[in-house]
């Protein structure tokens, strides 16, 4: 009894006695749809086939076998219009015991918002709106469904822009990379969107909403940054803005060798005014972007410079890219083709139709360590092995590496030794002194490295705040499949090598 719950449903007064074996539905799926039917609007709840399947994985990566074993089909899709009834649901899963997983645009790709153990998939997608921009305090108010792009339309039209965003910006949505790692364009600059965040509304799993605030206490920002929907569903945020860049400023390194990228990629993060965005493609990417885009890259391994900005020093960049000239052998290109590129850039790691470049992984690593992860001594090159890299460096001491591969569509063996690239690939990060970037399920095995100092406490905080784990449960903290059995390192290894047999 002592390590049993009583919750009291907010409107109903309904009793729920809340055991903390309580891990998978214990409810027949029609009772839960019933129960949230009587609370919410029947529109906004979808047991469309198309969309309970959609929600069973976030990529097509996972080949079916495995899918059987870490995912069930939910027993409904709610896509809430306002943060009460998000909370609202909670309070509803609480008192029929049935888990919770909040999805945003589901491009984070390692299974973080798909439904392992089935229950209710809150699809914030629908909570789009920007609220309010506070031109004095520079930031805009949105809710958390909001697409990047979609917010990046709306503050054009009152001339202002994003002062960080990331390269899944057509898709994702701000709640989705608060959620997640919060590294990409223009937090080189203005830091990790996480640090930049200083309010939020979150639904807990009480079933209340909290209004967070900076600090690393149980409803802080500090908590909820990155927890990948363990700890609360963002509902609405303030989001730091800038006035409409004076000078746009786009060049091209073409360079002769991915470590000769590396070398310049670590000379350029540490001057002093860095540049909006850097990013280096690998050359194994920049001819995949040749061969299947069209793209002009030459198909040599290049970086990309950007910068964006108040007007003033409008040489600023050359006068920069002057200095990091000894560091590596470069030829600069400031034509049209630098536009061109830097216009195509959220397409470089995204699906196409026919032939499909995959995102098999990410990672942090230090600048000095780049050229080691892309070149590895004793294993084959990243050219050698046809791995396509994305460097972007995201702050002085950190570059995200995004790793993809060309792929026909593929099915069953194929897309199984893709599962285990990615996973030696997170592994040989983690050797190097790195950080696979993000948990979700595939990497829930390296969540110790993944969030460092910060795994204790959160996982107090969790078991404080969430004791019957009805938030996004079976990833993150531990993997268990689907039907709540824990999954050791070597046992995974062993699934993913049956479920790869034809
Ligand atoms: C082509 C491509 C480029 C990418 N570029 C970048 C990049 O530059 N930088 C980067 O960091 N990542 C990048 N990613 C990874 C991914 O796009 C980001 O992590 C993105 O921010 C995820 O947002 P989403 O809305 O798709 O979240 P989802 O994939 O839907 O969800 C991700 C996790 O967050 C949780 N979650 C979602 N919404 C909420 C919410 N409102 N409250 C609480 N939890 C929530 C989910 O449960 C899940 O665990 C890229 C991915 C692709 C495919």
């Amino acid at each position: 009894l002592t390590r049993k719950r009583i919750h009291i449903g907010r409107r109903t007064g309904k009793i729920g006695f809340l055991g903390k074996g309580m891990t998978l539905p214990s409810r027949e799926k029609s009772e839960v749809v019933s129960a949230l039917a009587l609370r919410i609007d029947e529109d906004l709840i979808s047991l469309n086939e198309a969309d309970l399947d959609r929600c069973r994985t976030d990529m097509p990566l996972v080949p079916g076998r495995m899918r059987s074993l870490f995912s069930r089909r939910p027993a409904a899709v709610v896509r809430p219009g306002s943060a009460k009834c998000v909370a609202d649901v909670i309070d509803t899963c609480i008192e029929e015991k049935t888990v919770v997983v909040p999805r945003g645009g589901g491009t984070a790709g390692l299974g973080g918002a798909t439904a392992v153990r089935g229950g209710v998939i809150i699809d914030v997608s629908g909570m789009n709106q920007v609220l309010g921009l506070d031109k004095e305090r520079m930031c805009a108010t949105v809710e958390a469904g909001c697409s990047w792009q979609a917010l990046k339309h709306e503050l054009a039209g009152a001339g202002l822009r994003l002062r960080s965003y990331p390269l899944s910006a057509p898709q994702s949505t701000v709640g989705g990379w608060m959620s997640t790692g919060g590294y990409g364009i223009g937090t080189l600059g203005a830091g990790c969107f996480h640090s930049q965040v200083e309010a939020m509304e979150v639904a807990v799993p009480s079933g209340l909403l909290v209004n967070a605030g900076p600090g690393d206490g149980r409803y802080a920002i500090g908590s909820l940054a990155g927890a990948e929907g363990q700890m609360g569903i963002i509902t609405k945020l303030e989001v730091p803005v800038a006035r409409m860049a004076e000078r746009k400023c786009y060049r091209l390194l073409r360079l002769a060798s991915d470590r000769d990228g590396a070398e310049v990629l670590k000379v350029l993060a540490n001057t002093e005014k860095p540049p909006f965005a850097l990013m280096m493609l690998n050359r194994s990417l920049s001819e995949a972007l040749r061969d299947l885009n069209g793209l002009p890259t030459g198909g040599s391994p290049m970086i990309i410079v950007a910068d964006e900005g108040d007007a003033g020093d409008a040489d600023r960049l050359d006068g920069l890219l002057k200095e990091v000239a000894p560091a590596g052998r470069f030829e600069l290109d400031d034509g049209e083709d630098a536009r061109i590129l830097w216009d195509a850039r959220f397409s470089y790691l995204g699906a196409r139709p026919g032939r499909t470049v995959l995102l098999t992984g990410e990672a942090l690593v230090r600048p000095s360590d780049l050229h080691s992860l892309l070149e590895p001594e004793g294993s084959p090159s990243s050219r050698q092995s046809g791995l396509l890299h994305l460097c972007q460096v995201v702050d002085r001491d950190t570059v995200l590496v995004m790793t993809g591969l060309v792929r026909e569509p593929v099915e069953g063996a194929d897309l199984v030794r893709d599962v285990v690239r990615t996973s030696r690939f997170a592994a040989s990060v983690a050797a190097r002194g790195g950080r696979p970037y993000g948990i979700g399920l595939w990497n829930s095995r390296f969540a110790r490295i993944v969030l460092g100092e910060r795994f204790k406490n959160l996982k107090l905080i969790k078991s404080e705040t969430d004791r019957i784990h009805i938030l996004n449960p079976g990833k993150f903290f531990s993997l268990t499949t689907n039907t709540g059995w824990p999954v050791w390192g070597p046992f995974f290894n062993l699934i993913l090598g049956l479920a790869g047999r034809p």
